[in-house]
């Protein structure tokens, strides 16, 4: 079939996610063919740096034989088994036994799901029945922040923070409310109140959580929900001040801690968890993407022993799970991922080397007249695109800058996303130095001719 047939096919029977149907169908989409390594190819044959790994999934990259090798020998094995009423499989012991080794150790128990939504409204309902379960059932508040992102079924929607995405479908969840985030570009320096530091504007941003729990009252709060770094929110890395200042504030208080990592996991930040890379004790840990690469979907929830023991001494039977939980397949190749990386050094690599190479290369692009802000962590990086560097201003919201320099980016040979003028990368942690430097000239390149769009808009 040629591009056009896929589109017309396309716009006439796929609702895509997250997309303006009528506008796409105008415009047609890229059609997705084939991968390998850090690179995708459309059907019009250009090859393509993804520097978001898909959807930040694809850690060890396209095309990993191993992965391949390790669904096939599971399809033919045990292509479906289930996890209820007494049953398992090995891939899903094997997984679990895996995860828990990895992770920081009071974390021993896994419940998977088959996303990182479902992951989120595990998380809901757990925290409630443990305080339920602990004689506290008024333990029903759960704080989470603006423009958090927790998925897109109701549960994870509500628990994140996406103005935009609760104005539709609602009534949201009950008992979840958010507090500010600690977005210091964003809210700090161009805030109201301009210019606390971002080590003051961290701490404000904890004692709005110690707030919002004396104003709920602490024998109503169940748990503090958040991203170690908030990903799709547009790559927000909190001040050095904030999570020891919220470790603080939660330490005065009997409220679980929910970390999730269903994007900072595996590898992103340098640490098999953004949890030890902020030395974070999170008693709840959804997990998602990486686990697999996204090679298959399978997601989680690690669940400290404070917690699982509560449940499985008190709680008899849980009346929660997903037909999917655990699929032998999803379970095999994400087992095989978690081999692959520790055998080949992947979390070490970024943190070491390829976290601190980014860091001084990205950081490169802050002298071009487009960025506010370049910052990045491990292999998670934003640029803050504005109009007048000195003061931080941003370009009118109509001229969508971050969507011109998004789709330039395209056209030049990288996926970049923006989130409104935010530009965002998150490549897959496979990528070599050079690809790097590529990266980085690729991105400076589409700035420059978005800096030139924009002038001649502003001419005319
Ligand atoms: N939590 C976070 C932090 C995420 O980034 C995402 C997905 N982008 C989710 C949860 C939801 O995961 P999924 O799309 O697999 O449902």
């Amino acid at each position: 079939m040629l591009t056009a047939d896929y589109q017309r096919l396309d716009r006439d029977h796929h609702l895509h996610p997250f997309t303006d149907f009528k506008a796409l169908g105008k415009e047609g989409s890229r059609i997705i063919t084939h991968a390998e390594g850090v690179y995708i190819h459309d059907s019009e044959g250009n090859r393509i740096l993804d520097g978001m790994a898909g959807l930040w999934c694809v850690n060890l990259g396209y095309g990993r034989r191993e992965l391949v090798d390790a669904a096939t020998h599971q399809l033919q094995a045990l292509p479906y088994y289930n996890n209820f009423f007494k049953t398992t499989h090995p891939p899903a012991v094997k997984l679990a036994e895996a995860l828990c080794r990895l992770a920081p150790a009071h974390l021993n128990r896994v419940f998977f799901t088959g996303s990182g939504s479902e992951a989120n409204d595990t998380v809901l309902r757990m925290v409630r029945r443990y305080w339920a379960l602990k004689g506290k059932p008024d333990k029903q508040w759960i704080i989470a922040r603006e423009n958090a992102y927790h998925g897109s079924t109701v549960a994870g929607l509500s628990l994140g923070g996406m103005a935009p995405m609760h104005e539709q479908g609602g009534p949201l969840v009950p008992g979840i409310t958010h507090v500010r985030q600690p977005y210091w570009f964003g809210e700090g320096r161009l805030g109201e109140g301009r210019d606390p530091s971002p080590e003051a504007f961290g701490r404000l941003c904890a004692d709005a959580i110690e707030a919002k729990i004396l104003a709920l009252g602490e024998e109503n709060v169940a748990a503090f929900i958040a991203e170690p770094v908030q990903g799709a929110g547009g790559a927000i890395i909190p001040p050095e001040s904030y999570w020891p200042a919220v470790k603080e504030v939660l330490a005065k208080y009997d409220i679980l801690l929910v970390v999730d990592e269903v994007i900072c996991g595996f590898g992103r930040l340098g640490e098999w968890f953004g949890s030890v890379h902020y030395d974070l004790e999170p008693d709840l840990m959804p997990i998602a993407k990486g686990l697999s690469s996204g090679y298959l979907p399978i997601g989680g929830v690690l669940v400290g022993d404070r917690v699982a023991d509560t449940l499985i001494e008190e709680g008899g039977e849980f009346f929660h799970g997903f037909t999917y939980s655990g699929h032998p397949v999803c379970a095999a190749v994400a087992l095989a991922n978690l081999e692959l990386m520790q055998s080949e050094g992947i979390v070490e690599r970024v943190r070491d080397d390829l976290g601190p190479y980014l860091a001084e290369r990205w950081a490169s692009l802050a002298d071009h007249p487009l960025v506010g802000e370049a910052r990045s962590l491990g292999l998670i990086g934003a640029l803050e695109l504005v109009a007048d560097k000195t003061t931080g201003a941003r370009f009118a919201k109509s001229l969508g800058a971050g969507n011109l320099c998004r789709d330039l980016c395209f056209a030049q040979g990288l996926v970049m996303r923006s989130v409104g003028d935010t530009m965002i990368i998150s490549p897959p942690l496979v990528i070599t130095r050079e690809q790097i430097d590529d990266l980085v000239r690729l991105a400076r390149q589409a700035l420059d001719e978005t800096a030139r769009r924009l002038a001649e808009h502003r001419a005319t």
